[in-house]
């Protein structure tokens, strides 16, 4: 079956999962000149195979809200591939989870993890669970319900869970200590733990400084530099505050974030001390429009920053947070770089959009496997049971991101995807990834 008959068995089997699709098509339409040169791939069906997850697990979880009512939600672990380790990716809590969202990022996490070159597979989880609004116990009683459930299907050598959104440092930990308690055993079965109980350093920082770094890379094949520039960054979360932090410190300038309720605009740009505001803001849930009464800046209430002029943008807020019209209005605005700190935080369109203007585009799964790759990192420090500084983890992760760039870059050129001088990032890194879980399916024989 050719890639394009598989695309069409996708398109009619899961017309019900639209992102799932969306995900599955953007690697079927750039993987073509790799499987013309692998015949074996056909033959052994391996894009057939790698569209169908080894396995979803799908359960209940029951917990009980601060007024002693009974509460229900879904939740789900899809574990996607283990051919390059365990099954490895992160947990996200928000009401749009859904089979479709889960399997879109557990797709891309497989070809993700492939790209950072460290041994994990891919995998993706989560629930519908809303953490909006709840309390700290509810959390706790959610978190606790939900490794109740899913520690049958986890473990650190079989698939290692991590958090996405609507999951950090405080969830890891609640879930990490229902794990601990039900098995007795203290291992690394999950990732981005606190620093102290074995956590990683930088783990926090990854994903945003990976991102940044993996821009530091396309800014210099083109003889630039991103002191001076201005950023578009989107979300305020993990990833976003990061990258924004990343850009300062590197003497760029980060000149918007966004939340559900709006945009936030500063023209000088986000230093240190407004970065810590704002983080702090985040972390106590407040709004981000109260930052307009201390340090000044505008508030966009219900807007994109997409009308604003830029140089580069990241988005890092959430999947196809960017359409066409955004696209456009991105192109026109200045914007010659867009790297996608979210997973596919940018429509089919918006893509189309702007690599015909020639913007210099970077897929989430090459530019924000930072994350995932010091994941990793954190795997083998808990293996050994000994850490590494700070200094160590962030020389890994600039080599890991200079790693993917260069791979990537270099897979274009070989497929001839790249056109006088514009690298294709976004074929590129789809080769490398899907190349590596290739090759493994087709030594294993049938299995997997
Ligand atoms: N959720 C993150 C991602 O999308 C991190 C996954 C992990 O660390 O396992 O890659």
């Amino acid at each position: 079956m050719s890639i394009s008959q598989a695309i069409e068995k996708v398109e009619t089997r899961y017309a019900h999962q639209p992102e799932f699709v969306q995900a599955v098509k953007e690697v079927a339409l750039t993987i073509a000149p790799l499987y013309d040169a692998h015949p074996e791939y056909e033959k052994n069906k391996i894009f057939e195979r790698l569209v169908e997850p080894d396995r979803i697990i799908a359960f209940r979880i029951n917990w009980e809200n601060d007024k002693g009512e009974v509460q229900v939600n879904r939740g789900w672990r899809v574990q996607f591939s283990n051919a390059l380790g365990p099954y490895k990716g992160g947990v996200r809590f928000h009401p749009t989870v859904n089979q479709s969202v889960l399997k879109f990022l557990g797709f891309e996490q497989i070809f993700k993890n492939a790209l950072t070159g460290l041994p994990i597979g891919g995998g993706k989880g989560g629930s519908d669970f809303d953490p909006k609004g709840k309390s700290d116990s509810e959390i706790r009683r959610f978190c606790y319900a939900f490794m109740r459930e899913l520690h049958h299907y986890v473990s650190k050598d079989m698939d290692v869970p991590a958090g996405d959104i609507g999951v950090g440092g405080r969830e890891v930990s609640y879930m990490f200590a229902m794990y601990k308690n039900l098995t007795h055993e203290y291992s690394g079965v999950l990732t981005g733990k606190g620093v102290g109980f074995g956590g990683s350093l930088m783990r926090t920082e990854a994903t945003g400084y990976g991102a940044v770094y993996f821009l530091e890379n396309m800014l210099k094949v083109q003889n630039e530099s991103i002191e001076g520039k201005r950023v578009l960054v989107t979300g305020a979360g993990n990833v976003s505050l990061h990258a924004a932090e990343k850009v300062n410190m590197l003497g760029g300038i980060a000149i918007t974030v966004s939340d559900s309720k709006g945009t936030l605009y500063d023209e000088n740009g986000f230093d240190q001390e407004k970065i810590d505001w704002l983080k702090k803001q985040k972390d106590q849930s407040k709004p981000l429009a109260d930052y307009v009464d201390k340090f000044g800046g505008e508030w966009f209430a219900g807007k994109k920053p997409w009308h604003i002029k830029g140089d580069i943008a990241i988005p890092s807020a959430t999947q196809n947070e960017v359409d066409e019209d955004d696209a456009k209005m991105m192109v026109d605005n200045g914007i010659k770089y867009v790297v996608e700190g979210a997973n596919m935080p940018l429509t089919a369109e918006a893509i189309d959009h702007i690599r015909e203007h020639r913007v210099h585009y970077a897929p989430g799964k090459a530019a924000n496997a930072g994350g995932v790759a010091v994941s990793a990192l954190e795997m083998s420090q808990n293996s050994v049971r000994q850490y590494k500084s700070f200094e160590q983890i962030d020389t890994r992760l600039k080599n890991i991101m200079k790693d993917i760039h260069d791979s990537a870059a270099s897979a274009s050129d070989k497929y001839n995807q790249t056109d006088n001088g514009y690298i294709d990032y976004m074929a590129g890194s789809n080769i490398v990834g899907f190349k590596r879980v290739a090759d493994a399916l087709c030594a294993y024989g049938i299995l997997n």
